[in-house]
């Protein structure tokens, strides 16, 4: 803490001359009052003049004070016999000398001389009025001073939170400005974030000074091992001879980054000359609160699994080395794929998947060229973009693969063994390139695959047009954007009760499509593999629920009146997604429409693969009063056992059965099977793909419940069939004939 004495800045007394009057009046011969501080600077005086002979004895007096807390002051006679009172006016608590008073009085003549404790007990109450003014004032400068230092720090908080400036997945820019207040605010020679893991050093000098540029090179390894210990700041104000870091002529604040999860992955040091003031607990707050908000950004742009960049940031970090000047020209683009995957994953357990793709990151990392940045995109898909020509990238990818076979996840199986299959393309310099260029090496990686894996290909550029068009990553940007701008829409597509007599409520499924960039309409078939391989269904799977119960909710009353069944998709990735589950019932729930109007389809496949979460998903459901119908049954079959097991209301025969029905006789016998067999588990059955009249007649006396495909109705936009939703139930058979034995009907 600063010393009262220290506060008493010169020009910040004010007048106090009320003080002075009061001395006058209680000592009537004093002819001039003049008011040091501690150090006996002049601080303010009733005449101007404060001659040499008075400051000699004020300086005096002040040392005398030091050495004498008891006494109240002194008296010294000046030349002219001139007596001069020194009082010394100190703080209650600390007894430090906070002002001297010197008061000169005129002579009085004939050499006598009031005793300095006369005068003193004379004059008491105006020093002691002065004494208590000085004693606030200080405290009020205090005040002051904590406040301006709170408010810089507020400053700086927010200067770091505010994303002015910075674009998503920027992480770099975040952090610099980070470093750069850090620097400015704390009064550093330099700031630096490390995370070794990541291969992150960035630092900031507040001037250009080869020494400081040194100093993380000399202690980033002692801080980091503190690190790993210390979750709080650590303040080295004193560097001594013998510490670990020998004799630095610097002080250093020093805080651990952290993963989510807890785990120390780096440092976010500061550093202040020696002579500079000390780190204080002030500071060491602060940096507690900016390392946090580092760390948030740190861990939002890089993948927790292998520590490279995720894809948003490495787009961000492409496109900063493409607009770059300087520097190179030429840049390639490498598409890593892992090579069966799956089969570590089935034979070994998903661990050891994991742990080859994190081996397998960290071997791309330690081999990366100057300049370069990787990224893992997606699964097990990796994407680098590095300075150089196409015949470098292709020599280093080959190089990669080389290295990757040298590799197994469990020591000494070799069925643990990775390898990679790399395609590679050039990029040109212009920023909106890289799409294009990742596509032409997505290519290039398929084609390395068909050459037997294990191997790079570099993409040739004759069949461009068909690559952009087509890979799967143009087609997840498209959606991407589809999904930002609300570029999508449902479809609703009528599925017929074909059997009059059960009086089975029709339905309706909700089919999604996207409006692409020129405004045309286009089909999941199109983009559904792409949004499953770039885990772009959950947030698909959700845009559709919360639009389908937002466009039917006004039309709730009807649709209760007509008993009208809504029908709505959603994907297997959605099942691993842990809060999908409790939105979607949460969702059905809050929006007012009868829970029996909505049926909830699942595929056989997706429900196989994730069997005990789709059973909990599925009761759920029904509880709630919902239907729930098993999606393209027939296509994912192994066994039947598992169908007992599950709450499904509705079986949807795949359309690949339904449309041979006439000329295979196998399929007619699966469909008349499923028929049947549902009937006994009291499931209702849907035929898709009824592409004629003929199929039509021929499911329903199979016993098929409802019939869907283009000869009864093709998809049209959801908003047409809700503007009047008794219309377009007409098309539901009313019985006009019914001979008795008859199962078929006439429909109108
Ligand atoms: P699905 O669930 O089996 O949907 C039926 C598909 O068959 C629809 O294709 C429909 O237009 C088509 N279809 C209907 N009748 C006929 C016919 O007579 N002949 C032929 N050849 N096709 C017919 P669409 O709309 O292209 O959807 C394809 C798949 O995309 C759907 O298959 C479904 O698995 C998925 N999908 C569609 N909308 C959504 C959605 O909102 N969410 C999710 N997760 N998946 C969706
Ligand atoms: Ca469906
Ligand atoms: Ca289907």
């Amino acid at each position: 803490m600063a010393t009262p004495a220290e506060h008493l800045r010169p020009g910040e007394w004010t007048s106090l001359e009320p003080y002075a009057q009061l001395v006058r009046s209680l000592l009537p011969r004093a002819s001039s009052i003049a008011v040091f501080d501690s150090n006996a600077n002049p601080r303010w005086s009733n005449d101007s003049a404060t001659w040499p002979e008075l400051v000699q004895a004020v300086e005096q007096s002040a040392r005398d004070a030091a050495g004498d807390g008891a006494s109240a002051g002194q008296l010294r006679v000046l030349e002219g016999d001139m007596p001069l009172y020194l009082c010394w006016l100190r703080d209650d608590d600390s007894r430090e000398l906070l002002a001297i008073v010197a008061i000169q009085c005129r002579a009085s003549g004939d050499g006598e001389h009031r005793s300095f404790s006369f005068v003193h007990a004379l004059i008491r109450p105006a020093l002691e009025c002065l004494r208590r003014e000085l004693v606030a004032r200080h405290s009020i400068d205090l005040l002051a001073e904590n406040l301006s230092a709170r408010d810089r720090d507020l400053e700086l908080v927010l200067a770091v939170s505010s994303r002015d400036g910075i674009r998503p997945g920027d992480d770099a820019s975040a952090l610099r400005v980070i470093l750069e207040n850090s620097v400015a605010h704390l009064g550093c020679a330099l700031a630096a974030v490390l995370v070794p893991e990541k291969s992150l050093v960035l630092f900031r000098m507040a001037q250009e000074n080869p020494a400081d540029g040194r100093l993380l090179a000399q202690t980033h390894r002692h801080l980091l091992s503190l690190a790993q210990v210390r979750r709080d700041p650590l303040i080295m104000n004193r560097l001594a001879q013998n510490s670990a870091l020998g004799a630095l002529p610097y002080k250093i604040l020093s805080c651990s980054l952290r993963s989510t999860a807890g785990r120390p992955i780096g440092i976010f040091a500061l550093f202040r000359h020696a002579s500079a003031a000390d780190f204080t607990d002030r500071d060491a707050r602060l940096v507690d609160v900016l390392t946090r908000k580092a760390s948030m950004i740190i861990e939002a742009s890089y993948d927790a699994m292998t520590g490279l960049l995720t894809r948003q940031a490495f787009e961000q970090r492409v496109g900063d080395l493409l607009a770059r000047k300087e520097g190179a020209r030429r840049f390639a683009v490498l598409y890593v794929d892992v090579d069966q995957l799956h089969l570590v994953n089935e034979n070994f357990g998903m661990h050891v998947g994991d742990l080859m793709l994190a081996m397998l990151a960290d071997m791309m990392r330690r081999r990366l060229p100057p300049g370069a940045v990787v990224s893992r995109i997606s699964g097990d898909r990796f994407a680098m973009v590095m300075p150089g020509s196409l015949e470098e990238a292709l020599e280093l990818a080959t190089s990669w693969c080389e290295t990757a076979v040298q590799l197994a996840a469990v020591q000494g199986d070799e069925r643990s063994r990775a390898s990679l299959s790399i395609g590679v393309a050039e990029l040109t310099g212009d920023s909106g390139e890289l799409t294009h260029a990742l596509a032409a090496a997505e290519s290039a990686c398929k084609a390395a695959k068909d050459r037997g894996r294990n191997r790079a290909e570099a993409y040739l550029a004759a069949d461009e047009s068909v690559v952009r068009r087509f890979t799967d990553i143009t087609i997840a940007a498209a959606l991407r954007g589809a999904i930002a701008e609300d570029r999508l829409r449902l479809d609703a597509q009528f599925i017929l009760p074909l059997d009059v007599l059960h009086g089975n409520p029709p339905h309706f499924e909700l089919l999604l499509r996207m409006i692409d960039d020129d405004g045309e309409t286009v089909g999941p078939d199109r983009f559904l593999s792409a949004a499953n391989r770039y885990q772009l269904m959950p947030g698909i799977d959700r845009w559709v629920i919360h639009h389908a119960l937002a466009q039917l909710r006004p039309h709730a009353a009807t649709i209760a009146a007509t008993r009208a069944v809504f029908a709505i998709n959603f994907s297997g990735q959605s099942l691993n997604d842990a809060e999908f589950a409790d939105e979607l019932i949460t969702c059905i729930e809050a929006s007012g429409l009868p829970p029996q109007a909505l049926c909830f389809e699942l595929t056989e496949s997706a429900t196989i693969a994730n069997l005990a979460r789709a059973e909990v998903l599925m009761r759920r459901l029904r509880k709630l009063g919902c239907g729930v119908a098993l999606d393209d049954f027939g296509t994912g079959l192994s066994s039947l056992a598992y169908l007992r097991q599950l709450p499904v209301s509705m079986l949807k025969i795949d359309g690949s059965f339904v449309r041979d029905i006439q000329n295979d006789p196998r399929s007619e016998s699966l469909v008349q099977a499923v028929a049947q067999l549902a009937r006994t588990m009291q499931m209702v059955t849907v035929a898709e793909y009824v592409e004629t009249d003929a199929i039509r007649e021929r499911i329903a006396a199979l016993g098929v419940d409802y019939g869907q495909g283009f000869s009864i109705g093709r998809p049209v936009p959801l908003t047409e069939v809700l503007a009047d939703l008794p219309a377009a139930l007409d098309r539901v058979p009313r019985l006009t004939h019914q001979p008795a034995g008859d199962p078929a009907m006439s429909l109108h």
